[in-house]
């Protein structure tokens, strides 16, 4: 027998219609590229959301067609989101921060055929022009007034393109299964690969990171997501916000401190998310100024591990609440978040913030499991590490044009992160997986000697890779960054992680360098460091 409930196909753009319906009037202000703020509301972003549509489908763009969006967080990005969607075409952020030839590779294997992208990114497109030859049109996010020369063919001001179409147009239906988005990952393990989220994984990702637990809008909050629409799906709060009711402020192009905290204060922002260097540049910022946080709430914080010591400035100097966040790009993005269950709800001090600086726990939607190299489960005893997996409605089970399995038998995705889990559910990312160090069949994890390392006073930057061994089939080696004018010897260093670490952990050897390797989105390039250090003899495996 089925159920006798209404089929209501959950679909992105009913998101804004609910908005422009029950909070038409909230404010979406945004930091224009131009420079002055823009000022309009969720009922606008659908009116003007349903003319790109319109406008879209008359230049030919239909169903499972790929427009690129290559743009800062601003209203007209939110508003082409939702046009594109309402079309059942695709959007597809590209990230500018990927390197050009990534980006060439990534819009031709996505085929994009139009591209909406902010005038800063005009000479790059115009560079690569005669490399991406599935592009017809280059939208650029400005009226004609601010339209610069450009040799890029078909390239039209935004507003002009849109003022040829009246919004007289009704949003298209379709299964709830449709594509609706793709981010390609930026390829910190290998090369960028695509993931493609459906209209219902989106609506019921936006759902879950809106409990209380996670992200947690309300209709009463100011959301300003400094993470960039490009990274991961936004973060989902291109879809939360609207469906919350909460009003928006968008940062734009400029992203350091004064510019950041000009936005938190002026325009009273209670909730806001980035990855940590961005609040590393607030925090200097707030330092040096002496200013106060007295309307935000809380800050999301992830994408890579967030420090113990931001944790710690955030809540007790400036009195705001850190939701530290694991996610990627697979994932919707979000996974985990760590906030207060009732076991850790009394905690104070240090022992508070072992807690906090966990990556926390899943929502509904989200199952985890640790295994060990043969797929076994491991126990969530919160020492025991192993690889995490994954599975849920708002995770890939496959690449964009690839025919690669996986998932495993019990269709888990292999997040290729390590970690354990406490008996309380809570996540704890000790590593990515082809990082760990395998030392006689135990795992050492690079990670946790890297936070320690940069822990010392004249470290600027640390990183730990496995080099072989001939005894210990691999050995950490500690690499090392000195800060500008410093000098520092091997046995200063290692002694430093004495008592911090079991014996069995302590790198052979420290090898000081003048730079790490990174990847395009800032993460140390491991496989680049290891490739660099792979003759490197450690003195153990040398005696
Ligand atoms: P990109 O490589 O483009 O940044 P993702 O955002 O998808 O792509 O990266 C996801 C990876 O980032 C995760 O698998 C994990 O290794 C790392 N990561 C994300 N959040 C955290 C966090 N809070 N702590 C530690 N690692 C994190």
């Amino acid at each position: 027998m089925l159920g006798l409930m209404q089929d209501w196909p959950l679909l992105c753009h009913r998101i804004i219609d609910h908005a422009a319906t029950n909070a038409g009037d909230q404010p979406v202000i945004s930091r224009s590229i131009e420079g002055p703020m823009h000022t309009t509301n969720y009922a606008e972003i659908r009116r003007r959301a349903l003319r790109v549509a319109q406008r879209l489908e008359r230049d030919g763009v239909r169903l499972g067609d790929r427009v690129a969006t290559l743009a800062w967080n601003s209203w007209r990005h939110l508003e082409s989101w939702y046009g594109i969607l309402g079309i059942g075409a695709i959007y597809h952020t590209v990230n500018p921060r990927l390197f050009t030839d990534q980006i060439v590779w990534i819009i031709n294997h996505a085929e994009d055929r139009v591209i909406m992208t902010d005038v800063t990114f005009l000479p790059l497109l115009e560079k690569i022009a005669d490399q991406i030859p599935t592009i017809e049109r280059t939208i650029v996010y400005c009226d004609s007034a601010h339209m610069p020369q450009t040799s890029l063919r078909n390239a039209v001001p935004y507003e002009d393109w849109l003022a040829e179409a009246d919004g007289d147009f009704a949003w298209k239906s379709f299964d709830e299964n449709t594509a609706a988005g793709m981010c390609y990952t930026s390829g910190t393990t290998g090369g960028p690969k695509g993931v493609v989220y459906s209209h219902r994984s989106n609506v019921l990702h936006a759902m879950t990171a809106l409990r209380p637990d996670m992200i947690g809008l309300s209709g009463r909050d100011i959301a300003m997501p400094v993470v960039p629409l490009f990274h991961a799906n936004g973060w989902a709060i291109g879809f939360a916000a609207p469906m919350a009711g909460a009003a928006l402020v968008l940062p734009g192009q400029k992203l350091d401190g004064p510019s950041i905290y000009q936005l938190l204060t002026d325009y009273k922002v209670t909730c806001t998310a980035a990855v940590p260097t961005v609040w590393l540049g607030l925090l200097q910022d707030l330092e040096k100024t002496g200013g106060k946080l007295p309307n935000l709430r809380r800050v999301v914080i992830g994408g890579s591990a967030c420090p113990r010591a931001m944790i710690s400035t955030f809540q007790n100097v400036y009195g705001v609440e850190v939701t530290h966040a694991w996610g990627m790009t697979e994932m919707s993005p979000l996974g985990t978040t760590c906030s207060l269950k009732a076991e850790y709800a009394a905690l104070k001090g240090d022992a508070l913030l072992d807690v906090l600086q966990k990556q926390g726990h899943s929502p509904f939607c989200v199952e985890m499991k640790i295994t060990d190299d043969q797929g076994r489960r491991i126990p969530w005893d919160g020492k025991t590490f192993g690889r995490l997996k994954v599975r849920g409605p708002a995770v890939a089970k496959a690449y964009f044009k690839d025919d690669s399995n996986i998932l495993d038998e019990e269709g888990f995705f292999d997040t290729g992160d390590v970690g354990t889990i406490d008996r309380y559910g809570y996540l704890n990312i000790t590593d990515r997986s082809k990082d760990v160090i395998k030392s006689g069949g135990e795992w050492i994890s690079s990670i946790e000697l890297e936070n320690l390392a940069v822990g010392h006073p004249k470290v600027a930057e640390a990183a730990v890779i496995g080099v072989r061994h001939p005894k210990w089939d691999e050995r950490p080696l500690l690499v090392i960054v000195l800060k500008p004018g410093e000098k520092a010897s091997k046995e200063e260093l290692l002694a430093f992680l004495e008592g911090k670490i079991a014996k069995w952990w302590m790198p052979d050897d420290v090898a000081f360098v003048k730079e790490i390797p990174h990847t395009a989105t800032g993460k140390i390039l491991k496989t680049a460091l290891r490739a660099q250090f792979k003759d490197y003899v450690l003195p153990s495996a040398a005696a």
